[in-house]
């Protein structure tokens, strides 16, 4: 008989899945996907040893479910034998006599309750034969399911020395059907659900979880059960099969099999290693008693939070019991009757290996998560994988994504953290100089306005001062006073005008000009006081830029005074010119007094002037504002006023396009 069906045994709900990749790291063949940051089984690589379920704490493995299916067959006209498997006692510790449990599973609608024990018995006799062979060169056992499509699927070469030999519960099933005739249905009751994709031999399998469930459904409790006992063939040391070592001592007397031929694996390191051992050649002429979990007492199918040792024990006390009680004549007879049947097993091997992924595709990979060198390989396995090499593997294989590496994703966030401070940053800079220009715009408006407005009646008055001064008598008082009058009318009508410009309504008149000529030039119309040195740099392969002349110059004269100004006990004045293909920049910098901090973002504002009364308007800047704002340029500037910080002083820097 061969296996030759894998029904789907683990479901995942997406919703459930919270990417821990717990899963990944406890399934022994990676027979899970990461598609989208959600992890889902794939059937075909499962070999069911439900180690997934086990450790899904989030609930998102579900085991496939078989107490509908079961439950219509108890409806149905069939004759039923429940089959339990011999770790019973380990699940349901709690009924201190087996009868109890027995007497409940009965009232489910069973016509038979059974122990696979039994067939535990039948099946320690064929190994025993087996190992005690001539021609016997060594076995791995193949009662374990999941052991059985481990070596199918991925160790197809061993398939040969899986022990021909069925397991307990199919043995089981083989006597049932022959005592009871082969329309019979089984249900194997047991702890564990690789079970459920076993065979097809045996009609349903029940997990004792599932068990529980429907007990529950139908509220079958001891109070309301009778006592019953198992109905035969009785079972005798089989029952200990659960236990490690269990065949060993199954069989029917302890030399049978001699100890040093056995060697047992349980979990999935120690199996794994085995089966390398064996299959390397380190291991010859051996038993390899191998199962995927802890044992069938802590399998997976079983309650969770169960006390392995107490499970153990529990086991152990029912088989003592059991073998006081045993009625040895009925057993043998038994045995001598069933030897009859077929007890063999045959298995194909269906490899389900992956072909190992191109070394650069690997690389790659590797690449692609910041892994350049083996120093970058931290085989930390938080992605589920053991190595990093791995992990890449499975990428290139579509069974795992780049963003389950927890260093690359924190370095991944870092970076975008970074990002997003400077991206806000920028941000910060931006919305103040919106608020700055804004506070400008309107500033201009206002300043227009009264300009406009004092323009005339300025124009009115300076003409009739003047009419009048003129017409005075040389030497009248009244004509000094008419000249003060007209000098403070010129004064108004300079800050009227220097308010015009800062609201620059008027155009440019841009032309092309040699800017390191023209700013050359510009320090020849203002005074140097001697205890300044200027100096001039240009660094400009191009010299030619498009702009106005008149305006620019004005731009440029006011810097170098306010920069000569700031520098009363003298200093060092820095002009140069630079830039590229698209732009200029006019750099002024000096080494004077610096600009506080809380005076920065006043720079700019009509009639702001930390210079006494007389000596400064506060229009100079203001006017500059407007003029390079009409060059579509920008104005930085970079001040120092604490000594104890760097040198103090300021440089300006303004960058105009070049308007060609
Ligand atoms: P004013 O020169 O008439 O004061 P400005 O608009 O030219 O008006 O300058 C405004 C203010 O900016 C100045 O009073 C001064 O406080 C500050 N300032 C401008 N340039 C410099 C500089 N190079 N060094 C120090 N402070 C400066
Ligand atoms: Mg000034």
């Amino acid at each position: 008989m061969s296996h030759s069906f894998h029904r789907q045994l683990v479901f995942t709900i997406k919703d459930r899945c919270r990417v821990c990749f717990t899963c990944v790291r406890e399934c022994p063949v990676k027979a899970i996907k990461i598609i989208n940051g959600q992890a889902e089984v794939i059937n075909d690589r499962c070999i069911g040893c439900g180690n997934c379920v086990r450790v899904c704490s989030q609930g998102a493995k579900i085991p496939l479910r078989s107490v509908d299916a079961v439950n219509e067959l108890l409806k149905s006209d069939h004759k039923i034998a429940a089959c339990i498997a011999p770790s019973f006692p380990a699940e349901f510790a709690e009924f201190h006599d087996h009868k109890t449990l027995v007497g409940m599973i009965r009232k489910l609608g069973f016509d038979f309750v059974t122990e696979v024990s039994f067939g535990a018995d039948i099946v320690a006799r064929e190994y025993e034969k087996m190992i005690n062979g001539s021609d016997y060169e060594g076995d791995i056992s193949s009662d374990c399911p999941a052991i059985v499509y481990f070596i199918r699927h991925y160790h197809p070469d061993m398939v040969p020395y899986l022990a021909p030999i069925a397991s307990p519960m199919v043995a089981m099933t083989r006597v049932l059907k022959k005592k009871h005739g082969q329309e019979l249905k089984v249900v194997f009751i047991g702890p564990c659900f690789a079970k459920k994709a076993e065979t097809t031999e045996v009609d349903e399998v029940l997990t004792f979880r599932e068990l529980r469930e429907m007990l529950d459904n139908l509220n079958i409790r001891p109070e309301n059960s009778e006592l019953s006992d198992f109905d035969p063939p009785q079972a005798g040391k089989g029952a200990i099969f659960p236990i490690s070592h269990g065949l060993y001592y199954t069989a029917n007397n302890k030399e049978a099999i001699p100890e040093e031929r056995v060697i047992i694996a349980e979990g999935q390191a120690n199996y794994k290693e085995a089966i390398r051992e064996f299959e390397e050649g380190y291991i010859r002429k051996k038993h390899l008693m191998l199962l995927c979990c802890e044992g069938c007492i802590m399998g997976p199918g079983t309650s969770p939070g169960g006390k392995r040792f107490a499970r153990s024990n529990a086991v152990g006390e029912y088989v003592t019991q059991k073998l006081q009680q045993i009625d040895q004549q009925s057993w043998n007879q038994n045995m001598e009757e069933f030897s009859i049947l077929d007890f063999s097993q045959s298995f194909t091997p269906e490899d389900r290996r992956l072909a190992p992924p191109g070394n650069e595709a690997v690389l790659n990979v590797l690449q692609s998560m910041g892994k350049f060198s083996p120093k970058d390989h931290l085989n930390c396995g938080a992605c589920g994988y053991d190595t990093c090499v791995d992990h890449a593997g499975a990428i290139v294989n579509g069974l795992a994504e780049t963003e389950m590496c927890l260093p690359y994703s924190i370095e991944k966030l870092h970076d975008s953290i970074s990002n997003l401070n400077v991206s806000n940053e920028k941000l910060a800079r931006a919305r103040a100089a919106l608020k700055q220009s804004e506070k400008l715009a309107h500033m201009g408006q206002l300043s227009a306005g009264i300009a406009h407005e004092l323009n005339n009646p300025l124009g009115v008055i300076t003409m009739y001062s003047n009419i009048l001064m003129d017409e005075a008598q040389e030497g009248a008082g009244v004509r000094d006073d008419l000249k003060l009058i007209v000098e403070q009318a010129e004064r108004c009508k300079k800050i009227v005008s220097g308010l015009l410009n800062f609201a620059r309504k008027n155009q440019v008149n841009l032309s092309e000009t040699d800017v390191v000529k023209f700013m050359q030039h510009s320090l020849n119309s203002i005074v140097k006081p001697e205890n300044i040195i200027v100096s001039f740099k240009s660094e400009i392969e191009d010299p030619i830029a498009k702009l106005d002349i008149d305006q620019m110059m004005q731009v440029l004269t006011n810097l170098e005074k306010n920069a000569i100004e700031a520098m009363p006990d003298g200093g060092h004045l820095r002009v140069g010119v630079e830039g590229d293909t698209e732009e200029i920049t006019f750099v002024v910098a000096d080494t004077g007094s610096g600009i506080q901090k809380e005076n920065m973002d006043k720079l700019f504002t009509p009639f702001f002037t930390t210079k006494e009364i007389g000596k400064g308007t506060g229009l100079g800047l203001a006017l500059i504002y407007g003029i390079v704002k009409m060059h579509k340029g920008k104005i930085h500037v970079d001040s120092n006023a604490d000594p104890t910080q760097r040198p103090t002083g300021t440089t300006f820097r303004i960058t105009v396009p070049r308007g060609k």
